[in-house]
């Protein structure tokens, strides 16, 4: 769990290669579906540029699709994002007789969050997250050569709508978790190393 902008998706990646377990990004899920061009995918679209929570029900069906398809360890990036989808994840494990091990917070004070993420370009073949300084050019992934591009729901003003939308719906997941034990906070303003390794120790524990 985290903001937009507080590193999710960066830790998740290097998470899933260090302990292998399968990234399922409810973010990069939706994209894929929006790249398939599929009529589902253009509704996708439009709550997803303005910056709006696709609702629960339809974010429910299509992970529990991906989910059951996997033996594998999972990380969720980006889901729960709202008490009900949190119940519903309750409801899901139960049904596929797996736990939930560790739910990770990752906080960031609210004024790194625009100028993070307005700085943010993601790679359109291996997703690869990169920061760029401000007006620079056409770009390429230095990992595999990908276009990078910015996000349409990148830009400050849709920013600051889903910080307003991530108050609203998705903190109240935080009280959700945080009586369970199996809730912890990681101090997102730091380099993405130390991010890591501090979320690092906190996985070796329950290993
Ligand atoms: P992210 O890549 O996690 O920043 O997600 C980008 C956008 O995808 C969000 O702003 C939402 O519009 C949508 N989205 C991602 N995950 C969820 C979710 N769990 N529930 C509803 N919408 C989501």
């Amino acid at each position: 769990m985290g903001c937009p902008g507080a590193g999710k998706g960066t830790q998740s990646v290097k998470l899933q290669e260090v302990f292998h377990l399968k990234h399922i990004s409810t973010g990069d899920v939706l994209r894929g579906e929006i790249a398939s061009g599929s009529e589902l995918g253009r509704q996708i679209a439009g709550i997803i540029n303005q910056g709006n929570l696709v609702p629960d029900q339809l974010m429910i069906s299509i992970l529990e699709k991906i989910v059951s398809a996997t033996d594998k360890g999972i990380i969720f990036d980006g889901f729960p994002r709202t008490v009900a989808q949190a119940q519903a994840l309750d409801d899901m494990m139960q049904r596929l007789q797996r736990q939930i091990s560790q739910v990770i917070m990752i906080s960031l004070p609210e004024n790194e969050v625009v100028g993070r993420i307005t700085s943010r370009r993601q790679c359109r073949k291996c997703g690869e997250i990169l920061h760029v300084e401000p007006n620079a050019g056409s770009t390429v992934c230095p990992v595999c050569g990908g276009e990078l591009y910015t996000r349409p729901d990148d830009t400050p003003e849709r920013v600051k709508h889903r910080l307003e939308v991530y108050h609203q719906d998705t903190l109240p997941v935080k009280n959700y978790y945080q009586n369970s034990g199996k809730y912890i906070e990681i101090n997102g303003n730091q380099t993405p190393q130390q991010v890591f390794k501090d979320i690092q120790t906190v996985l070796e524990k329950i290993k």
